[in-house]
């Protein structure tokens, strides 16, 4: 089989201190990987700087005069992690690469795998996880974090593959899927999953920062954790219908309890029938709300109007010419 033309994609944000040591290791792995004729010599690492404000840009487009296959996309501003990983793979799309290899600047994901993902690739995989066999190098605080983070989104029913951040092989199909998603909202890590196709995972060792500090402070976490759960599942609005249904049946047990109450003669005249409606009335509203509120999610779920169905195949001699789309 002759080697695939493969980009590299990595968004960087305010990344100088770690830039120096990323460029130098990530092209020696690059010129490796070419002798060894395992992707074409036309392949490419393709850095996207998400609107830094210290010396990103300028270190980048020097890079990319002093080596022939490092390109470089700057976007306008600071749009985020996962809007400048959209942006790198939507231009390597563009740009007709056969796979796409996802990873943060800061070479955090042991790029020693990627042989693995290539060869996970050949042997006919769309999208290859690499997912995080030890957490040991992450601080106590990120990692309680992170594993609350999945919990979380277990819980919501948010599809997610468990460590499996964005350090992912995609091929060229599986990204025109997931570009086909027209939703504003990207969490890409529970989109990718939904596109099908065949998947397959890598595990490594996740690595120290080399330089510069985290740009995921606890803040942005919880906003990342928010979106996820927000653009992928109705759950939060369903629990405000339980509660409601909850406090309704609740609501008779006052009424017994007051009513016996009252018989006892313990209580003051309007107690019994204030308690019952309080609860009552509590009750109606809410499974009332709740009851809007499932409206409002099919609508979310509409407006979002996310593709239904890929095709992975196609088969019979009509079909002749498009035999592998
Ligand atoms: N990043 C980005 N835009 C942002 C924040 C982060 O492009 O607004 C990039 C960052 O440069 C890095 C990757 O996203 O390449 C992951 O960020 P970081 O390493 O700080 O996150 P952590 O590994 O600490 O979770
Ligand atoms: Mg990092």
């Amino acid at each position: 089989m002759s080697s695939s033309r493969l980009c590299f994609v990595l968004p960087c944000y305010n990344e100088e201190k770690a830039l120096a040591f990323t460029l130098e290791k990530i092209t020696a792995r690059f010129q490796s990987l070419v002798r060894e004729k395992r992707i074409a010599k036309e392949s490419a690492i393709l850095f996207v700087d998400d609107g830094s404000t210290d010396r990103t840009w300028d270190i980048l487009k020097e890079a990319s005069r002093t080596h022939p296959s490092i390109i470089a996309i700057k976007l306008s501003r600071n749009c985020g992690h996962q809007n400048a990983l959209l942006a790198g793979l939507t231009e390597a799309y563009r740009l007709g690469f056969d796979a796409v290899i996802s990873m943060d600047a800061d070479l955090q994901d042991d790029i020693e795998v990627i042989g693995d993902f290539i060869k996970k690739y050949q042997e006919g995989y769309d999208i290859v996880y690499g997912v995080r066999s030890d957490r040991s190098t992450d601080s106590f605080f990120k990692r309680e974090t992170a594993l609350a983070f999945y919990n979380l989104m277990r819980l919501f029913g948010v599809p997610l593959v468990h460590n499996h951040a964005d350090y992912r092989l995609m091929s060229h199909r599986a990204i025109g899927a997931l570009l086909s998603f027209p939703e504003r909202n990207l969490f890409l890590r529970g989109l990718v999953p939904l596109l099908g196709f065949p998947s397959t995972e890598v595990y490594y060792k996740r690595l120290e920062r080399v330089a510069g500090e985290t740009k995921y402070p606890l803040k942005k976490m919880i906003a990342f954790a928010l979106n996820g759960i927000t653009s992928f599942s109705i759950q939060p609005i369903r629990l405000v219908t339980f509660t409601g249904f909850a406090v309704f049946v609740m609501s008779f047990v006052i009424l017994l309890y007051a009513l016996v109450e009252k018989m006892a003669g313990k209580t003051v005249s309007g107690w019994t029938s204030l308690m019952f409606s309080l609860w009552f009335l509590g009750g109606l509203v809410l499974v009332a709300l709740g009851i809007i509120g499932e409206y409002i999610g099919r609508i979310y779920i509409e407006v979002k109007q996310r593709p239904l169905f890929f095709i992975e195949r196609r088969e019979g001699t009509l079909f002749q010419e498009r035999k592998d789309g």
